[in-house]
């Protein structure tokens, strides 16, 4: 079985959501995924990582943690936060389901289960909350290597 794994975290600051959508999609590389599978996971990593920043704290110095690893043609992600947390999760996962207001949407858990191949969510109050993505990256040529 062929197994990588990586962990980031950081500050709770939105202008690190492209830093985590970047280094996502910098370690999937190795599985040669097609840009349209580079996309999907990007835009997914960024909702959770948003979501975390929006929604999990009051103090940007918090901690977001990516965690990601792959096991053969698989991406796992995993977004933590020890943040507020959601009461209720599948009212939560509901399309236009917000309490963020008129700014927000309610589709970030929506587009996240459509850009990957399952998502699940686990939270407690006052605790936070795991948001993990599985990936199937299609198996095709790997590049030879240089080094
Ligand atoms: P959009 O993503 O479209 O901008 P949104 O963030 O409100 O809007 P979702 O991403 O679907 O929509 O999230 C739905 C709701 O789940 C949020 O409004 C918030 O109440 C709650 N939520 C999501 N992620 C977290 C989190 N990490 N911590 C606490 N609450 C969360
Ligand atoms: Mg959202």
């Amino acid at each position: 079985m062929r197994k990588n794994e990586m962990k980031l975290e950081f500050d709770s600051r939105s202008c690190n959501e492209g830093f985590a959508r970047v280094a996502v999609a910098a370690f999937l590389t190795q599985l040669n995924p097609t840009l349209e599978e580079v996309a999907d996971v990007k835009t997914a990593v960024s909702e959770a990582v948003t979501n975390v920043i929006i929604h999990a704290y009051d103090r940007e110095e918090e901690k977001v943690l990516v965690h990601c690893w792959i096991e053969d043609e698989t991406l796992w992600i995993e977004v933590i936060d020890h943040g507020r947390g959601i009461a209720d999760v599948a009212q939560a996962m509901e399309p236009l389901y917000t309490t963020g207001g008129e700014e927000r949407s309610g589709l970030g858990f929506s587009v996240m289960e459509s850009f990957t191949d399952r998502l699940r969510v686990v939270s407690h109050k006052g605790r936070g909350t795991v948001v993990t993505m599985e990936k199937y990256i299609m198996l095709r040529e790997r590049q030879a290597r240089q080094d």
